[in-house]
Parts: C-alpha cells; structure tokens; sequence
C-alpha cells in the first residue's frame, strides 16, 4: 500500500442514526482513513446529540457545508411521536434534511449506483436516471377543505395594498366534495430550474422536464416558460458539452423513461419527483444502490446515501444477530464527497482515489460478495450472501491490493 493521500480543504462529516451510523463507522474505519488525510469537520446528528443541543447542531453542520462546500451525511432519525418516547426526547424536532435544504437552499438529486450482475428491473436502462425533485410548493405546501354541503368555491386574489381582487370560479357544489389551494414562486422555480441545469452540465447529461402544460396551461405553463428561459441561456453551453435540453408531457416523458436507456437528468415537478424517485430506485434494485446530492445554486454539495436508518436491521443487531445491510450507498457518499472535494481543489489524486474505491466495490459485487437485498436480485444467481461487515471488509481487501 502507498502512502496516505491528503486531501487538501476540509470536509464536512454529518453522523447519524442507528443501522446507517453502525455503516457509517464501519466504512469511515475500514474504507477512508487509512487511506487519506483529511480535515474532518464532524457533526454528531445522531438523534441524542441533536436532543441535547436542542437542534443547534443540525443547524451548525449545515452553516459548516456552506463555509467548506462539501459534506457527507450519514442517514438521521427524523422523530415522530413514537420516536420521542423510544428515545426520550424533549420534541418532535425537526427533519435535518429539510433544516440543512432550507439553509443551503439546495436541490436533492437522487441517484442509482449501477452494477453489471444487478440488472435493472426494466430491461433497457443501462445508464443511471438522475432525479431532480423539486422540493418546494405544490401540494405539498396546500390548503385543503372537505366540502359538506351544496355551495359554491372561489379562488381569490387580493392584491397588497388595494387594487382590484381576482376572483375565479372553482365549482358550484351539488353535493359533498374536495377542494385544494397550492402554489409556487417564480424564485423556487427557478432555483431549482438552475441546480437542474449546473447539475445536468457538471454530470455532462441530456436535461428532461415534463409537465402537464396542455392542461394546466398556467401552472404548468409556468414551470416550462421558467425552464426554457434558463436553458435557453446555458445553450452554448449545453452545444458544447453535445448535452441537450429537452421538453415533454410528463406522460410522454414517463414513456419515454421505461424505453430509454437512461444516462439522464429527468427534473421533476415535487409531486412527480416523490412517486417517480421510489419508481426509479427499485426499478434499479435496491435501496442500499441509490445514493442523494444536494446541490445548492451557489455551488455546496452534500452527499449521502437516499435510504433511512434500516430501523429493523438495527434492532436485529442490538439483539446481537447478525446484519446483512448494504452499505453500498453509504460508501459512495464518501466517494461522491471526496470526487467533488478533489475537483474544487484541483487535485486528480483525490478523484482518483475515489474512483479506486467506487470500483473495488463493483468489483466485488460482480465477483458475487453481496448483501442480502443484492443476493436476492443479482443475475447470475448468487447463494449466498455476506453480513455487514465482512461486505465492507471485502471491499477494504480489494481496495488494499489495488492501491
Ligand atoms: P429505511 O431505512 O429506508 O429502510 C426501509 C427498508 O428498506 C429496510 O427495512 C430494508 O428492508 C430496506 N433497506 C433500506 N436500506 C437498506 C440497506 N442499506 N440495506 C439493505 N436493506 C435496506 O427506512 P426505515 O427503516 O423505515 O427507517 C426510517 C428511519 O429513517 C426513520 O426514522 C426516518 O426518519 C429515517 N430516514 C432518514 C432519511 C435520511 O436521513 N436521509 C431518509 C429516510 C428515512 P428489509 O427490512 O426488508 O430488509
Ligand atoms: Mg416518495
């Protein structure tokens, strides 16, 4: 083995819960520090540590990822009332997710890891889908209102300071029924219109967005007037790197995904990029295979694996049996954080290295070393699968020959 390779500016470690953060030890150990020196900025947001800081840290790591660019985060409990009494918290506080996205203002990319013996449950996809996912708005931030009896609804708008108020009829009620109010700002929209276009053309992919402009001709209109604009600025662009932009119906657009081979960056409205995500990563095979990248307008990233805690994993292993977790998305957080770090600084030894390990993990999947959830979807067939940790020390054996 050489000698240690050394990173050059800090990264930004964000520590987590449970079975991700037994993961999370395992492969920070096994995998990144006897190979590279690296100024760690470390943040405990395992849910104990957030309870006694009343949340502080959450907000201090996101403050660190926007100084130093660059973070890795672990999976995190996000509470629930079950939660609170299992861990005895003095709240329900509040997704870190959301915390470390409002204060990056960032867009979460999701992405599949793809191996050759995991074949994609769609037999053309070949290539990664990325999904971009509009976070903000939609019925996601609605009002909503169960009808009861015969009446009529209005949309309303009234202008700040007077001015003549909009009104439009939603329906005339003969009978019980729904109604929803929602939204979205020219600034969200093009917020992410613009992460989706950096993103398309830093992963050097064709750029998708789809919506239902036939229909909704204004709010969907919206949406696709916003993104033509800002394409259509990035078109040199885009020329340059033979990368285009492309607009479809969703419905087309879904079409179009099951018949392709992949290799795109498909932007999503929020509701579409919800359903479509869960589609997208079991289509690729497993929840441990995708990993999520928040990128925010002004270039910091934030890198983690797209699945939770794998709550009953945990609980098997506190039971003290053993687990068969896949720590595939957790390792290519690392990797994702180290290949971008090494690009901002300009040292090819860091992407390199990161490459190094990205490639002694698909090694190993392909020579048959598998977790359970791969075991069961891998072709050729594989009869038997790997705990934990000798997955991960498997990798670690590979990646000591080859470095
Ligand atoms: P999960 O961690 O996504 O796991 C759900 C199920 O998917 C697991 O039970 C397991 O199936 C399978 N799975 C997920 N990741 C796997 C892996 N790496 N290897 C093998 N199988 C895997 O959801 P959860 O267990 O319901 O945990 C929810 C907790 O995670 C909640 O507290 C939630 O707040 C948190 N969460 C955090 C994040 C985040 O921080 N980014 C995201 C989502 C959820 P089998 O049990 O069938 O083996
Ligand atoms: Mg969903």
């Amino acid at each position: 083995m050489s000698a240690k390779i050394t990173v050059k500016n800090p990264i930004v470690e964000m520590d987590g819960d449970e079975m991700a953060r037994i993961i999370w030890h395992l492969v920070k150990e096994k995998l990144i520090e006897p190979f590279v020196n690296v100024d760690i900025r470390y943040f405990d947001l395992g849910i104990k540590h957030r309870d006694e800081t009343d949340d502080r840290v959450t907000i201090d790591a996101a403050r660190a990822v926007k100084e130093f660019e660059i973070g890795v985060k672990c999976a995190t409990i996000t509470p629930n009332a079950a939660r609170v009494e299992e861990y005895h918290l003095k709240q329900q506080w509040k997704s870190p997710n959301a915390t470390i996205r409002s204060i990056l203002d960032g867009t979460v990319f999701r992405r599949p890891i793809t191996i050759k013996n995991i074949p994609p449950a769609v037999r053309t996809w070949k290539k990664p889908i990325i999904i971009g996912r509009h976070a903000y708005g939609d019925i996601y931030k609605s009002v909503e209102f169960l009808v009861d009896t015969p009446g009529r609804a209005e949309l309303v708008y009234i202008p700040e300071g007077g001015g003549e108020q909009t009104r439009l009829k939603i329906h005339e009620f003969k009978s019980r029924g729904v109604i929803m109010g929602m939204h979205n700002t020219e600034p969200s929209i093009r917020s992410f219109t613009r992460a989706c276009i950096n993103y398309a053309l830093s992963e050097k992919v064709d750029l998708w967005f789809g919506a239902k402009d036939t229909i909704s001709k204004q709010y969907h209109g919206f949406f696709r007037d916003i993104f033509a604009q800002e394409a259509g600025r990035c078109q040199d662009k885009f020329r340059n790197l033979a990368i285009q932009y492309r607009y479809l119906l969703i419905d087309d657009a879904v079409a179009q995904i099951m018949k392709s081979e992949g290799g795109m960056l498909w932007a999503c409205m929020n509701y579409d990029g919800d359903v479509m995500s869960d589609m997208v990563a079991t289509g690729f095979g497993s929840l441990g295979l995708m990993t999520s990248i928040l990128v925010s307008p002004d270039g910091k990233y934030e890198f983690e694996a797209a699945h939770g805690t794998v709550v009953r994993h945990y609980y098997e292993h506190l039971r003290g049996n053993a687990t068969s977790t896949n720590s595939i998305a957790s390792i290519f957080a690392w990797t994702g954080a180290l290949t971008k770090r090494g690009e901002l600084d300009d040292t090819p030894e860091v992407v390199k290295f990161a490459k190094t390990v990205e490639n002694a993990v698909v090694q190993t999947v392909e020579s048959g070393t598998v977790t359970k959830d791969l075991m069961l979807v891998a072709e050729p067939r594989i009869e038997k699968y790997a705990c934990t940790e000798e997955f991960i020390d498997a990798v670690a054996e590979r990646l000591r020959r080859t470095v």
